[in-house]
């Protein structure tokens, strides 16, 4: 049996309590080393075989995961925040399949909550915006023609770009080419939840300049949208006015 499992942002305790359960008692461990906190590693039981996969294919994995069920062991399969948001599980998912290996997820907080936790912020806010947009720039991987960055500024919804941080003076030229207010305000959160974590606030224009004075080339995620400002609704579902199945309004 794999379980692949969300470890979270990076703050240790910031798995699920399931998740925190099947990698105690988890007999082999692979977990995403780039990204995924090392501490984490501390709940695994004594004599737990652990392999790195950020030095490892695909293959390689799969090896380790078909050794282990040989000797009936149980694997964790440890991805970093979800791992439904580039997290290549989807891969790893369907060679199990053909080799009729047992698995299943367990879904973990992403780094974009952590971020959002972290900056007391609400992406979702009334009259502002309704929408996430969770993309990435183009980098090596790429990225579909009618995802581009400048067709989804259109919207000036709430934008959450991930893997981007080494590409900022073209992410910040397609967001104003795309149709955000070169001021709209943007915030840098560098290693969310982690102990070292940062976070830089400036705009679309002066992002690329904050990228480099702080030195920001990894591990960051960028948030972007009128969110951060300070003008908002109050939203409906607690006004005293607003009656929904809960709550009678008064009039
Ligand atoms: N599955 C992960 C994302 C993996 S992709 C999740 O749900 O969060 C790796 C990218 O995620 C990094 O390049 C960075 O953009 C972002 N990231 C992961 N952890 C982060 C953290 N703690 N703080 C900021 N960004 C993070």
């Amino acid at each position: 049996m794999v379980h692949f499992v969300g470890a979270g942002p990076g703050a240790v305790d910031l798995i699920t309590l399931r998740g925190y359960k099947l990698l105690s008692e988890a007999d082999v461990i692979i977990y995403a080393g780039s990204l995924v906190n090392k501490e984490q590693l501390n709940y695994a039981k004594k004599g737990a075989e652990i392999y790195n996969s950020a030095h490892m294919t695909l293959e390689e994995v799969i090896e380790v995961v078909k050794r282990a069920e040989k000797e009936n062991k149980v694997t964790v399969r440890l991805h970093t925040g979800d791992s439904s948001i580039y997290g290549a599980i989807r891969e790893q998912i369907d060679v199990l399949k053909s080799l009729n290996i047992q698995y299943d997820v367990v879904p973990g907080v992403s780094s974009f909550c952590g971020a959002a936790a972290s900056l007391n912020a609400e992406y979702t806010l009334p009259n502002v915006s309704q929408s996430v947009i969770i993309t990435r720039m183009e980098g090596r991987t790429p990225v579909p023609e009618r995802e581009s960055i400048r067709s989804f500024a259109a919207h000036k919804s709430t934008m959450v770009l991930f893997l981007s941080s080494g590409l900022t003076e073209k992410l910040s030229k397609e967001l104003i080419a795309g149709g955000y207010e070169k001021d709209t305000p943007v915030a840098v959160v560098y290693k969310a939840t982690w102990p070292d974590e940062k976070i830089y606030r400036c705009t679309i224009e002066s992002l690329p300049q904050t990228m480099k004075d702080n030195n920001i080339t990894k591990t960051a995620l960028i948030l972007v949208g009128n969110f951060l400002g300070n003008e908002y609704e109050r939203s409906d579902l607690y006004n005293p006015k607003f009656t929904h199945e809960f709550r009678e309004g008064i009039n």
